[in-house]
């Protein structure tokens, strides 16, 4: 720059965008650079944000986004326009749609041109785009808006029910000069982001009074509730209360698996027979039946904590709906708890116990059959003995069948550290979830991939090797969608639509990158390597061998899958 002697001091919108990201305690970027943001991303690293490129912007999305549920502050995608961009979307819809909070920033071609469309490069009108997909979405017209642009985006994100925000930087934006005093004056220090929202005493009481007025009642935790951070308010409501509680997927862990009210191993009783249910950060979509019969009582009735109000009655009437976050509220009911008020039948503490057990039996024997090939359950009974030693380690999940016996057979025992495909179950989560845990968390990460699943986001292994991240990667390679062993119906000689390479040695992706990779066909072996990887903190794959007649189609959620009504194709 040469500027004249007496002119001021001069800054542009790229430093605004930095310098607005770290007023606000925004230090990590996940990205993939390109026109017209490389050099965001050149100028952040210089400024002291860390930087992390990845190979793909649904993966970059993936990270910012799980680094947002793990932190409660926004993570930062960042992105090219239009086709990068529209990379970025499925991450940031499905950000919205799990209540992580997200802001991907794009930038984005000469409007004038996209409002014309003349045909420029990368032209899309992302701002639109975006809208259906976001929480929110903001575009910035002009250098000295960037602050507050910023602003709107980080209070979109984490206040209520967090959510992906939208934040779009033209190039022109971008590179435009700005006086440095004014600039400065025009950044904005978000305060209280994401403010406390107290419930109304009243909600509280009639929410105490429909608990103890029951005989069976279950708290249900979702990851709304681990989101929160309330760990201790939550688990002594549940202890004074003495309530059965079932976690989520993504909130095992928030009370250890292995509570002695823990009624996971008797879910669909316990759905099926409670009489007063609390939902705590939990909504009744498709993961929970709707909230209908016949998975639950007709008659049960319904006490819904959640910070947003449009989510009662959203599926079945909530007859207790307590309106607020989630520690605020937990703090209340605490308060207002009265010893002795709530006391749920001993028959049904006796009841959900003597099913738990059995199922617990039944499910030891799966674990300890040994079958050659290895079957999802022995894989597994391996890995949860070499997690009981890691409880620290965060566990990353996709696939199908993969995804739900992992579920059910790996205990967690430390909260938020379970993360998974939630609640759009979508595929290829894993590796952007993985890094966005490894870097915020600075802790081992074992991912345990379906092998289709893995194949979404496979290339990022690359990611994890140049930044060193301490990530083991296990692919479950069954050699199919669901199952490996289907045939072409038509008799030809393509493979059947759901069959990937049995045969594949996933194990040797990693080993061009440096990494450490592993063949693993016996438990014993896997659960070894699986250790040695974990204790090395280094990039890790384990390509696991499972028997291709293992799965089930779909896996537990075949029943979504439409039959055909003439099933020709046989
Ligand atoms: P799960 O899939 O684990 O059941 P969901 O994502 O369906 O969880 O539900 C989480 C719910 O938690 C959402 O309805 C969301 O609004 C709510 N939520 C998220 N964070 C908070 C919070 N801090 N306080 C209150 N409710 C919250
Ligand atoms: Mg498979």
């Amino acid at each position: 720059m040469s500027n004249k002697i007496d002119s001021p001091a001069l800054t542009d919108g790229f430093h605004l965008v930095i310098d607005a990201l770290k007023l606000n305690g925004l230090d990590t970027i996940f990205g993939v650079v390109g026109i017209p943001v490389t050099d965001l991303a050149r100028m952040a690293q210089a400024e002291g944000i860390r930087y992390i490129g990845f190979r793909h912007e649904q993966s970059a999305g993936n990270a910012a986004a799980i680094a947002g549920y793990l932190t409660q502050k926004p993570g930062i995608c960042l992105t090219v326009s239009a086709p990068g961009f529209l990379n970025g979307m499925v991450a940031l819809a499905n950000a919205t749609t799990n209540g992580f909070p997200m802001i991907q920033i794009s930038g984005s071609s000469d409007r004038a041109i996209v409002d014309l469309q003349q045909g420029d490069y990368e032209e899309l009108d992302q701002l639109n785009a975006a809208k259906p997909y976001a929480k929110a979405a903001f575009r910035v017209n002009r250098p000295q808006d960037i602050g507050i642009g910023v602003a709107r985006a980080i209070r979109s994100a984490v206040s209520g029910r967090p959510g992906g925000v939208y934040l779009d930087l033209p190039a022109d934006v971008l590179s435009a000069a700005l006086e440095a005093g004014a600039a400065k004056h025009s950044l904005v220090r978000v305060i209280d982001p994401s403010p406390r929202q107290i419930p109304a005493p009243e909600s509280v009481q009639r929410a105490l009074e429909l608990l103890a007025s029951a005989q069976r009642p279950l708290i249900i935790l979702g990851k709304g509730a681990a989101y929160a951070q309330a760990d201790a308010d939550i688990r002594a409501f549940i202890e004074r209360s003495a309530i059965p509680f079932l976690p989520m997927s993504m909130a095992k862990g928030l009370l250890p698996d292995d509570h002695p009210q823990s009624v996971a191993a008797a879910r669909s009783h316990a759905l099926a027979q409670a009489d007063v249910v609390m939902l705590i950060g939990a909504r009744l979509n498709w993961l929970l039946g709707h909230g209908r019969s016949p998975q639950w009582s007709a008659a049960a009735r319904f006490i819904q904590i959640d910070i947003a109000p449009a989510e009662m009655d959203s599926n079945r009437p909530i007859a207790a709906p307590i309106v607020g976050d989630i520690a605020s509220s937990i703090a209340s009911l605490l308060a207002a708890l009265q010893p002795g008020r709530i006391k749920p039948a001993s028959s049904w503490i006796d009841e959900l116990t003597q099913r738990k057990q059995r199922n617990a039996q039944q499910m030891r024997a799966r674990l300890a059959a040994n079958p050659n090939p290895m079957d999802f359950y022995s894989a597994l009974g391996a890995i949860a003995r070499v997690l009981e030693q890691h409880p620290d380690v965060y566990l990353v999940n996709e696939g199908a069948n993969t995804l739900d016996i992992a579920r059910n057979v790996i205990d967690m025992r430390a909260p938020r550290r379970r993360l998974d495909c939630g609640t759009w179950g979508v595929m290829g989560i894993g590796m952007g979830y993985a890094i966005g845990a490894a870097v915020v968390s600075g802790k081992p990460v074992l991912a345990i991939e379906g092998d289709s699943a893995f194949g979404f986001s496979a290339m990022e292994i690359e990611t994890i090797c140049r930044y060193r991240l301490p990530v083991v990667v296990l692919v479950f390679n069954n050699g199919g969608v669901y199952r490996g062993d289907d045939i072409n119906r038509g008799g030809g000689s393509d493979p059947a639509p759901t069959v990937l390479m049995a045969q594949a040695h996933y194990e040797k992706l990693i080993e061009a990158f440096g990494g450490a990779g592993y063949h693993a066909a016996d438990p014993q072996t896997l659960a070894r390597t699986a250790a040695a990887a974990l204790a090395s903190g280094k990039p890790a794959l384990i390509n696991c061998v499972i028997d291709p007649k293992a799965g089930t189609e779909s896996g537990h959620i075949g029943n979504l899958n439409p039959p055909s009504t003439i099933a020709r194709a046989n």
